[in-house]
């Protein structure tokens, strides 16, 4: 399949024949010795954000590249991986006509943009170990299925996909595999990222919102061939990453230490909660997990939901989602809260 693998043959004929908006900070961008720059209309004085950011986020991704093994035109930045998911699938699916899968239960963007860009999405369910159905995913997919979303660690399920079943998802799937990892630095798993000179229909999509501790900033981060990332940046609006967020993240990429140790912290938490939770005598599973939240079944989800709710906790129920049925998602938070956690699940009766 990689020899025959042709990106041209996924992209959308508008976009392969767009021509993209051309900032200013396109059209001249070296800042050599003592420029005066007149080009874009802004305000002269100086406050740290009176100019425009860098539309190609030179420096943020040159970080990352090293941190990450990945080289710069590999990688495309976003206002958090919800625009980057965005990008994918309007760079690559025709409305109406294209359709994607994705393998409830799992996080619920990739069905609302499928909606939005009006994209059918055919939804194979997990099985019983929350693992992908081989048999069903290779029935399902045919010429007009550009996207396969894999979600490992998958959220709201907290397991990695084994390893054996991506790879084959990858060799199989004649569209592009989309594996979201969101949660990867809580896991013991090796990222795909490192695997996309192989498989030239990977892309991988990660966050600094989940183990960076970041949030706020918004920035998402998307690692595939260069002809991916092209096609990618072709599209993306020219100022999506602001400087505030490009300065911050840098930030933090340059203390790494800090960063571990709170997931380090984190995952000590989470193997507390998970102990902690099967002693709840109306707890009756509590999944393993491989991301920074952990999901228990219990005897009646909304109830004790409420429950907490009136104990000043709020969790998250999953019981709507199929395959989650009397399901709550707690995420992992500081000791204290996790104290008052398992503490007031105790009290509950
Ligand atoms: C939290 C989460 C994200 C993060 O999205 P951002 O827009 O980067 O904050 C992405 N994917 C999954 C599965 C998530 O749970």
């Amino acid at each position: 399949m990689e020899q025959n693998f042709k990106i041209n043959n996924l992209i959308r004929e508008n976009i392969k024949a767009l021509k993209p908006y051309s900032s200013a900070r396109d059209e001249y961008k070296d800042a050599k010795g003592n420029m005066v720059f007149l080009d874009a209309n802004e305000n002269p004085f100086n406050n740290g954000v009176n100019r425009y950011p860098d539309p190609q986020q030179k420096c943020l991704k040159t970080q990352l590249s090293k941190i990450k093994n990945v080289s710069v035109e590999q990688i495309l930045l976003g206002n958090g991986s919800d625009e980057v998911l965005d990008l994918i699938f309007r760079a690559f699916c025709e409305p109406k006509k294209d359709n994607i899968i994705t393998l409830p239960p799992t996080y619920g963007m990739y069905g609302v943009l499928a909606n939005i860009n009006d994209v059918e999405n055919i939804e194979i369910e997990l099985e019983d170990d929350f693992q992908p159905n081989m048999d069903e995913i290779s029935r399902a997919a045919h010429t007009h299925t550009k996207l396969l979303f894999l979600c490992s660690p998958n959220n709201p399920t907290g397991n990695s996909f084994a390893k054996g079943k991506i790879e084959k998802l990858l060799k199989m799937f004649r569209g592009l595999v989309v594996i979201d990892e969101a949660y990867i630095d809580f896991s013991e798993q090796e990222s795909w990222s490192n695997r996309l000179e192989e498989f030239p229909n990977l892309i991988v999509t990660q966050t600094l919102s989940k183990a960076y501790g970041m949030a706020g900033i918004r920035l998402g981060i998307c690692y595939a061939s260069k002809e991916i990332i092209s096609a990618l940046s072709k599209i993306k609006p020219p100022y999506n990453v602001n400087e505030l967020t490009q300065q911050k993240a840098l930030e933090r990429l340059s203390k790494p230490e800090e960063v571990v140790t709170e997931i380090q912290k984190i995952l000590k938490q989470r193997d507390w909660i998970s102990s902690q939770l099967n002693e709840i005598p109306f707890v009756e599973t509590v999944f393993p997990s491989d991301a920074n939240f952990v999901l228990a079944k219990v005897d009646n989800a909304t109830k004790r939901y409420n429950q907490l709710i009136e104990k000043g906790i709020v969790v998250r129920n999953r019981t709507n989602q199929s395959g989650c049925e009397d399901c709550l998602r707690f995420t992992v938070g500081a000791q204290e809260e996790c104290e008052r956690l398992i503490e007031s699940l105790k009290e509950i009766k």
